[in-house]
């Protein structure tokens, strides 16, 4: 893809005003605090200016990639060719219902910890399992975030999806749809949006970045419909400590990007990482966390090649200790060429 930066920033500029910006680092928009710079960063604050945003890079043909809070991506050193787009839909309704529940309609880009805030002191539950989860609600939807037992999908009933899909083949404009709760093929740490995006390995075990479209992904979510219930503001508050509480326990406290492999079926990536003795490795500035064999930390200065490397290690020695082929919980994004050191 070819790709005029000077000019689709004087474009964007003139449009979005100083929300974008040019060659910018994207360690400092992922929880990592790894990877190279974008061409173009741009907040979108607003359902309408993503729509604008798609339909001007179709119509250009300028390539694209959305992107949360960055909690759950693994940013290549080279960066980003194209615009980067953060969902930073903000803003929420909340309907009041005579039987006890109550329904949420929230912008993509409101932050969990945010949402649980907001929503516990006013005796709505339903999210309080997630403070510990850094990311957007959009993002919640692709992985179906959720942590022991819990789960997005669980109180989710719709979203917004701005639809690019068409724009792969021609300059046409996105269309905006509605999916409904049964559509999103919701399960453990997986929804529909992530079917093509599975991370596979080459013959050396590198993994692979999955292929990247013009608007990068085709579906983007912009609204979600949410159920919740009326609890004890109190009650939400002691599960929302207790939450917090086992983190800190059993999370390191470096830059991470959270859990790197799903939990293979009956058993947990974090031990059989353990079990063959890359508990403590270190390539560069990143290591397998001594204190949760499935995440790896930044100690300061890791490269994302660092990352890979231990990525690597890691998926080659449990397949070749137990047969068992990990599945990357994160997503790889960018330039990929060169993937290990
Ligand atoms: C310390 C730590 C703890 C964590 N704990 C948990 C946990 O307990 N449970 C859990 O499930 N996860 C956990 N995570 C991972 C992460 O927070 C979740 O996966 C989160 O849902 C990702 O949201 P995000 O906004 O950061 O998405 P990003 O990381 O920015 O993006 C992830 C993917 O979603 C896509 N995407 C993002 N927003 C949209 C959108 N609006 N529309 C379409 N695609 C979009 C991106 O293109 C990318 O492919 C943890 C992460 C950290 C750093």
């Amino acid at each position: 893809m070819s790709f005029d930066a000077e000019n689709a920033y004087t474009e964007l500029r003139t449009r979005f005003g100083e929300r974008v910006r040019h060659d910018e680092p994207l360690a400092r928009h992922g929880t990592f605090g790894v990877g190279g710079p974008a061409d173009i960063w741009i907040s979108v604050e607003r359902s309408e200016d993503l729509v604008e945003l798609v339909t001007c890079c179709a119509e250009q043909r300028w390539p694209l990639m959305i992107t949360g809070n960055g909690t759950n991506v693994l940013y290549a050193d080279a960066g980003v060719r194209g615009i980067v787009a953060r969902v930073a839909i903000q803003g929420y309704t909340l309907d009041d219902h005579d039987d006890g529940s109550g329904f949420l309609q929230v912008g993509a880009g409101v932050s969990w910890p945010r949402i649980i805030n907001d929503l516990a002191p006013r005796g709505w539950g339903g999210l309080e399992f997630g403070p510990g989860i850094p990311g957007t609600l959009g993002g919640g939807v692709i992985s179906n975030a959720g942590v022991h037992g819990h789960d997005l999908g669980q109180v989710l009933e719709w979203v917004d999806i701005v639809d690019a899909r068409a724009c792969e083949e021609q300059p046409v404009a996105p269309t905006v749809i509605r999916y409904q709760h049964a559509e999103l093929e919701l399960s453990y740490r997986h929804s529909r949006f992530r079917a093509q995006r599975r991370v596979q390995f080459d013959e050396q075990g590198n993994p692979i970045a999955a292929p990247r479209k013009l608007i990068e992904p085709g579906e983007i979510v912009s609204q979600l419909g949410i159920r919740l219930h009326r609890d004890d503001p109190q009650t939400l508050r002691a599960a929302i400590d207790e939450h917090k509480q086992y983190r800190k326990r059993t999370q390191p406290p470096q830059q991470s990007a959270g859990s790197v492999f799903k939990n293979p079926d009956g058993d947990f990536s974090g031990r059989l990482i353990e079990a063959v003795g890359l508990k403590g490795e270190i390539r560069g500035g990143a290591q397998i966390s001594e204190r949760h064999a499935n995440f790896i930390v930044n100690n300061g200065g890791a490269r994302a090649a660092d990352v890979t490397t231990l990525i690597r290690e890691a998926h080659t020695r449990v397949f070749e200790q137990f047969g068992i082929d990990l599945e990357l919980e994160l997503e790889l994004r960018g330039e990929w060429k060169v993937t290990t050191t």
